[in-house]
């Protein structure tokens, strides 16, 4: 495996401000400029004839593609070391178009059960009424994730850390099951970002981000991004339907089926501000997660010998399930999302209503400590059954951990734990 931390020779540090991306030849702008323009035009009928066959490298239409976008697009799959990206309006978008680009009617998802709310519900319900299926499986389990893949089955789907219930996937051991089976294997890396791993080395064909989160970092745009890794081998017989783009594109079938078919088609492109705003927060994503990661682990060491609290769910504490696993993948950094349990919803509530610089909200990954109350909010429609699964106990806090400075945000639990008493 090549170094982790200079995987093309510079460092991620340095590739997030200068991988895969030039300034501006027009301008000489560092920063692309905001094409912030539905259609480009061309000289001579002749030459738009030659683009839109392909012959000739241009933008036509920015629901395709976009200059501002494309910028981001190269530059993540720079930084995960795939052969191409394809950004999206959100997380969700990407992995609904997705979904429906390697599905079809009939055809199956094995996903971890333990996923983001707003895929549990694509999963479950959206899909089922297009004909798509979810089996869903213990993620932990490879042998649990192999059982569940059946002749229909065209995508498994993980999680590198999961929230709230904070399981963290085996990837290279879940690799092996998808890899012998010839399923393409999808994972969302959301929560640790390409600065804490990248899976295609740990055998992830496809890579996931809602760009909404970390890359952003401010909580000022909306996105979603698609990673194509160029491990597998789209001549599958699990995709019929890619043949056509196989042909035409060989091992860029999948990026050629997303921009000249089903991505184009479904049109949930991202906005060239909004790309050009992810492009900002990704230049200081390495700092900005150093500072997420240490803040959440002094929390965390806090708050689990804080007498009020029953469990704390981080897999950087040493006697956490996960903390080995978590080590290797992620090179000794452990996300900046921690769980805590209290004795019940009243505590909780009482101690969400006592914080004074936590921020009571329903995102993760921005500047500011964030904190929701899971059972009541994100899940508030999910059976039991789907609560406990997920760890979803009634006294259950989720913490998205911010760059203030550490004292001050420990402080922030202290003083509100002790209104709890
Ligand atoms: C937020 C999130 C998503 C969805 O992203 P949006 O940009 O909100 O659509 C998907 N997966 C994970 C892990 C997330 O945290």
């Amino acid at each position: 495996m090549k170094d982790r931390k200079k995987p093309e020779g510079h460092h991620l540090e340095t590739l997030m401000i200068h991988g895969g991306g030039r300034p501006d030849t027009a301008t000489g702008a560092p920063l692309p400029p905001i094409a912030q323009s539905n259609a480009f035009s061309y000289k001579s009928a002749e030459q738009l004839e030659r683009v839109f066959a392909g012959r000739e490298p241009g933008y036509i239409y920015s629901r395709i593609a976009n200059p501002t976008v494309s910028f981001l697009e190269n530059r993540i799959a720079f930084l995960e070391g795939g052969m191409a990206a394809l950004a999206a309006a959100s997380g969700m978008n990407a992995i609904s178009t997705l979904a429906a680009t390697l599905c079809g009617a009939g055809g199956q998802i094995v996903s971890s059960r333990t996923i983001f709310g707003g895929t549990y519900s694509l999963f479950s319900k959206t899909l089922p009424h297009l004909g798509i299926e979810t089996v869903f499986a213990d993620a932990t389990s490879p042998n649990a994730l192999a059982a569940a893949i059946s002749d229909r089955c065209r995508m498994v789907f993980v999680e590198t850390i999961s929230n709230p219930a904070m399981d963290v996937a085996d990837l290279a051991a879940i690799a092996e099951v998808t890899k012998k089976a010839g399923v393409p294997l999808v994972v969302d890396s959301t929560v640790t970002t390409p600065y804490l791993i990248r899976p295609r080395e740990f055998g992830a064909d496809l890579v996931v981000h809602s760009t909404s989160k970390f890359i952003n970092g401010h909580g000022t745009a909306i996105g979603g991004i698609l990673v194509d890794s160029g491990s597998f081998d789209w001549r599958s017989e699990r995709h019929p339907h890619l043949e056509e783009f196989v042909r035409k594109a060989g091992p860029f079938a999948l990026m050629a089926a997303l921009r000249q078919r089903y991505g184009r088609d479904l049109g949930g492109c991202q906005s060239p501000m909004n790309a050009f705003l992810q492009t900002v927060g990704l230049e200081t994503l390495a700092v900005r997660m150093d500072r997420h990661c240490s803040n959440t682990a002094s929390l965390a060491t806090f708050l689990k010998q804080h007498p009020a609290v029953r469990r704390v769910g981080y897999p950087g504490l040493t006697d956490n399930r996960f903390y080995q696993l978590a080590s290797r993948q992620f090179g000794g950094k452990f996300g900046s999302i921690l769980t805590f349990e209290l004795a019940n919803k009243e505590q909780s509530f009482r101690l969400i209503n006592s914080l004074r610089l936590a921020t009571n909200l329903a995102n993760l990954g921005e500047t500011r400590t964030l904190v929701i109350h899971p059972a009541s909010t994100i899940f508030q429609d999910c059976a039991d059954k789907e609560k406990e699964i997920g760890g979803v106990t009634s006294g259950l806090i989720r913490v998205s951990v911010g760059l203030e400075h550490c004292e001050d945000i420990i402080g922030d639990f202290a003083q509100a734990l002790q209104n709890i008493a």
